[in-house]
């Protein structure tokens, strides 16, 4: 069993705020170094469990936030920086993936940090008709390519959206959203037990995962947050307006609607 630990930022146990996820922001350092700790246990007991290979891959913001000579070496390989078209690079070797600190979709009450993609611009996803958030978007990027998502860790919202989602997966709810920017945070050894206790759990159930997959093609619609700044109809020439801040796109996969979008 190979593992592919896909990460984000705002869902890693001791983060509550934008200043530690903003590389110009007063608290970011912190932020890299609580992104690390996270992967480090994670990655840890993926192999205690019995994971052969394990990749970890960066995809905040640019993708240079972890601390490359802090990480642990039981890993195989962290992806690291910008990677084009390929979300997952080293995914084809891995049989099931884990999104780590993740985060609830756009507008959802109470979510720390919650946002879809962008919280400067998008307002709202909707895949296939249903409301969509990250978690659903690389669910359905990995799912396309025969892979389970097995553990979502973060917030309880993040966590309750993905077991709406994926009613197969372990969650690890390292803390309690109460606003955007405000938790009830479990104390760090804490966050680390539970991270390392739902991991393996995680791993030696992943057969039970199954693969999510979306109807083909997949509609998404993008509703933007402010009007003015729609995609131009030249840059984007198969999008359908709908209204002054929303469009649809469509795709034969998961991937290509995300690109596309
Ligand atoms: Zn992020």
């Amino acid at each position: 069993m190979n593992i592919y630990i896909m990460t984000d930022m705002e869902g890693i146990s001791g983060i509550t705020s934008r200043e530690q996820v903003l590389p110009e922001a007063s608290r970011y350092q912190e932020g890299r170094r609580l992104m690390t700790a996270d992967i480090n246990v994670v990655v840890r007991a993926c192999k205690e469990a019995g994971a052969e290979k394990v990749y970890v891959r960066d995809c905040h913001g640019g993708g240079m936030n972890i601390i490359w000579s802090d990480l642990c070496a039981e890993a195989d390989g962290y992806v690291i920086g910008y990677t084009g078209d390929d979300r997952y690079p080293g995914l084809d070797e891995c049989d099931a993936v884990i999104l780590l600190g993740y985060h609830a979709m756009a507008g959802t009450l109470g979510g720390t940090l919650e946002h879809s993609m962008s919280s400067a611009s998008i307002q709202n996803y909707h895949i296939n008709g249903i409301p969509a958030g990250e978690v659903a978007i690389d669910a359905g990027i990995v799912g396309d390519k025969g892979k389970p998502v097995i553990m979502v860790t973060g917030d309880d919202k993040v966590c309750r959206e993905a077991k709406e989602l994926l009613p197969w997966v372990v969650t690890a709810e390292v803390k309690r959203g109460i606003t955007w920017r405000g938790g009830m945070l479990l104390p760090a050894e804490k966050a680390y037990a539970l991270l390392r206790e739902r991991t393996i759990e995680a791993v030696q159930n992943a057969a039970f995962a199954r693969p999510l997959v979306w109807d083909k093609p997949i509609t998404m619609r993008v509703e933007l947050v402010e009007r003015g700044i729609l995609p131009s109809a030249y840059a984007k020439p198969y999008m359908r307006i709908l209204d002054g801040r929303t469009y649809e796109v469509t795709g034969d996969t998961m991937e290509e609607v995300l690109f596309r979008a």
